[in-house]
Parts: structure tokens; C-alpha cells; sequence
């Protein structure tokens, strides 16, 4: 996909719907609906698709470290950081 697709799709408001929910759709409590949505973007998005991949990234970290859940501060961090990532397209 080239660069141009991907603003394309960012600006189509997609991949926000899809940044919102990250972490619903990873944890498997979207809806049906939704969570088929997301499927669907993720399959055509190379950012979303990286997005996810970070997150897991993240928890494969987090396991191995033997912690339960990633502090609600570091969540956050990491969501805020691909919101600015999803604003600011290379
Ligand atoms: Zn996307």
C-alpha cells in the first residue's frame, strides 16, 4: 500500500474507529458488528494492521515479564502515541 492509500484512509475516519477500539477488538469484547468492521479495516491497513502489532508486541513483553495487566499509565501512553502517529502520517 502506498503512503498516499494509507492518508487516504486515515482521513476516512476508518483507522480512528478502529484506534478506538484497539484494545476492545484485541481483547476480544467488541460486538460482532464491530469487531467484523475492524477485521475487515485491519485486512486492507497496513497502519491499523502495525497499530495491532504493536499491541501485541506489547503483551508478548508483558507476559513473559509475568505481569497480569500493563499499567493503566503505560495504556495509555501507548494509545496516545498511536492516536499521534494516526495524526501525523510519515
Ligand atoms: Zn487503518
Amino acid at each position: 500500500m502506498s503512503e498516499d492509500k494509507i492518508e487516504d484512509c486515515i482521513e476516512s475516519g476508518d483507522c480512528a474507529e478502529v484506534l478506538e477500539n484497539l484494545f476492545a477488538y484485541m481483547d476480544g469484547q467488541l460486538s460482532e458488528d464491530p469487531q467484523h468492521r475492524v477485521d475487515v479495516h485491519i485486512n486492507k491497513c497496513q497502519y491499523c494492521r502495525d497499530a495491532v502489532d504493536v499491541e501485541a508486541h506489547l503483551r508478548e513483553i508483558l507476559r513473559s515479564a509475568c505481569v497480569q495487566q500493563a499499567p493503566a499509565s503505560l495504556r495509555l501512553r501507548i494509545k496516545q502515541e498511536i492516536r499521534f502517529r494516526a495524526k501525523n502520517p510519515r
